[in-house]
């Protein structure tokens, strides 16, 4: 499973005079094109074996790099990856040798530099969501983390009950439930000030809560405003039965997987109504392909909404970070611009990089037309003559 702290250590990576090989590939859900896989992939193994011999490299940085290729190599004929794309860094030399799993945004390309590339997989990973998914009764609860597609448990408590700790037979039946229920709020807040440490650690920005119908309502009512403002949904499940128990996670993850899925279509929708009606009103919106390069371009964006699949070649100025759908120079430096297959992909980088948000959309007739539209922090300067 992917961890905050796998990428962190991609991310802050040095390879102290030695070169780091990031490698990105799509990977079909279709079988049936595997063998395109091998291609593509051997091919860019290709590009860049001439610098495994280049005397201009230093003999250690050689000996890495020809490891990298080698261990690519190896683990493209094993071949387990699941369909979507696939980010490899390595630096054989420094013991660094990582695969990310992305979902399908990522273009094929390979790199060797003095740093890992990551900004293909920092865009793409920036829309998913770290779910925490908690399933809690009134006196134990089991905490789960859902990234990507994996569920793994990060904790569990179990509180005080009336039942453990009456001994007094003497209690009125009053004074029991009274005596119990002091006990489920005391466990709520136990549970919630665990879930508060979770949040407050990064550990998740969607919380999904699954119980008795009867005791959800009671434990929400307890979570502070900072926790309840991330719940996505809630389920209801028997926390202590013996169903629950046996194939119990698998129809927890299957459960938190629906809220999830409803949650995105509806923020998805939210999304592009709410830049559609700004578009409308002449206010902080975009929409087209040519505005939303040209807002990218200025650091404009705030939330990009594209929609899913969408691709389109264009040009991309490396200098003044200038994008475009056309032109060999660019207008804002007159320097030569570099030709790329997805300039989409590029602006998708160039909004995460500004501390923007990607969105994909799956399903929008409106935003069908635009391909991409965007919310902006502030409205562009008009773009300079013939750039668009
Ligand atoms: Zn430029």
């Amino acid at each position: 499973m992917l961890t905050a702290e796998t990428v962190d250590r991609i991310v802050r990576f040095d390879g102290r005079n030695l070169p780091v090989t990031s490698l990105y590939a799509r990977i079909d859900a279709d079988p049936g094109r595997r063998e395109d896989l091998q291609v593509r992939v051997s091919s860019m193994l290709d590009q860049i074996r001439p610098l495994a011999k280049d005397g201009g490299l230093g003999h250690d940085a050689r000996l890495s790099l020809r490891a990298d290729i080698a261990r690519i190599k190896e683990a493209l004929a094993e071949e387990h990856w699941r369909p979507g794309a696939v980010a490899i860094f390595s630096c054989s030399g420094r013991d660094l040798y990582e695969e990310v799993v992305l979902p399908q945004l990522v273009g094929d390309r390979v790199l060797v530099d003095a740093a890992p590339y990551v900004r293909p997989m920092l865009t793409a990973l920036s829309e998913l969501h770290r779910a925490c998914v908690v399933l809690v009764d009134r006196a134990s609860a089991r905490v789960w983390e859902i990234y990507q597609d994996e569920m793994r448990e990060l904790r569990s408590i179990r509180d005080k009950t009336v039942r453990n700790s009456i001994h007094d037979e003497a209690l009125s039946e009053y004074r029991i439930r009274n005596k119990a229920d002091e006990y489920a709020k005391r466990h709520y807040r136990n549970v919630a000030r665990m879930l508060e440490e979770l949040l407050r650690a990064g550990g998740f920005d969607l919380l999904i809560i699954g119980g008795h119908d009867y005791e959800v309502p009671a434990f929400t009512e307890l979570m502070p405003p900072d926790l309840r403002a991330k719940v996505a949904g809630t389920f209801s499940a028997e926390p202590g039965s013996a169903g629950w128990r046996r194939g119990g996670v698998a129809e927890i993850r299957a459960r938190a997987g629906a809220i999830l899925a409803q949650y995105e279509r509806q923020a998805e929708q939210r999304l592009v109504a709410g830049i559609s009606s700004r578009v409308l009103a002449g206010g902080l919106g975009a929409a087209g392909l040519d505005t939303c390069l040209w807002a990218g371009s200025v650091a404009a964006v705030q939330t990009l909404a594209i929609l899913d699949g969408s691709q389109e070649p264009g040009v991309v100025c490396d200098q003044s970070r200038w994008l475009g759908l056309t032109g060999a120079i660019c207008p804002l430096c007159q320097g030569a611009t570099r030709a790329t297959p997805d300039v989409i992909a590029e602006l998708a980088e160039a909004v995460v990089a500004d501390g923007g948000q990607i969105r994909h959309v799956a399903d929008s007739d409106w935003l069908t037309d635009y391909l991409v539209a965007a919310e902006l922090r502030f409205h562009a300067p008009p773009p300079p003559q013939g750039s668009v």
